[in-house]
């Protein structure tokens, strides 16, 4: 079997846009757990000729906050069980968000390794956010732009090690 990359992030982050990406036409609809993982859509990707299993996550999208630890966590462990790494998705153009941290913390709970993406950082224009990001605890963010296809070569090399 493939290797299998989980996206996970807030959202409005670029997790689908990251997705078509590195999926391109080949996208399977998956019908998953109705009310614990909504809409998981799993793709075989290629990176720059490194293939994995792509898995987009999307069930976080009509978070009540008063439930969030609860569901966050049943979302973390549903779908990152099976995944060889957790690549987590910020907007680097965005401050962080206390969304954000919770889901920084939660992964840090889990035995998986994380790769930090900081996505719409096209052009550079995301150099703040992606200083910020350092303090998110998953060493060098690797700055990228889903949208137009920029970084992809040092996301490659963040996750080459790793599937
Ligand atoms: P998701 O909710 O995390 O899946 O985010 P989406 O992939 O649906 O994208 C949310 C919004 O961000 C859309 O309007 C995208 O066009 C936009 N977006 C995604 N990636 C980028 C990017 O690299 N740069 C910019 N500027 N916008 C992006
Ligand atoms: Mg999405």
């Amino acid at each position: 079997a493939l290797p299998q990359v989980v996206i996970i992030g807030r959202p409005n982050v670029g997790k689908s846009t990251l997705f078509n990406r590195l999926v391109g036409k080949k996208v399977a609809l998956v019908d998953d757990q109705p009310g614990v993982t909504r809409d998981r859509r799993f793709g075989d990707a290629d990176l720059l000729g490194m293939k994995f299993q792509l898995v987009d996550t999307a069930g976080w999208e009509d978070e009540d906050p008063a439930s969030l630890p609860g569901r966050m966590r049943a979302q973390t462990e549903v779908s990152l069980k099976g995944a060889d790494v957790a690549l987590f998705v910020i907007d680097s153009r965005a401050d962080l968000t206390p969304l954000d941290r919770e889901i920084a913390r939660w992964l840090r709970g889990q035995d998986v390794p994380v790769v930090l993406a900081a996505n719409k950082a096209e052009g550079s224009s995301g150099d703040a956010g992606i200083m910020e990001a350092y303090a998110l605890g998953f060493g060098e963010p690797v700055a990228l732009s889903a949208e137009h296809g920029e970084g992809l070569a040092d996301l490659f090399t963040a996750l080459r090690p790793l599937v």
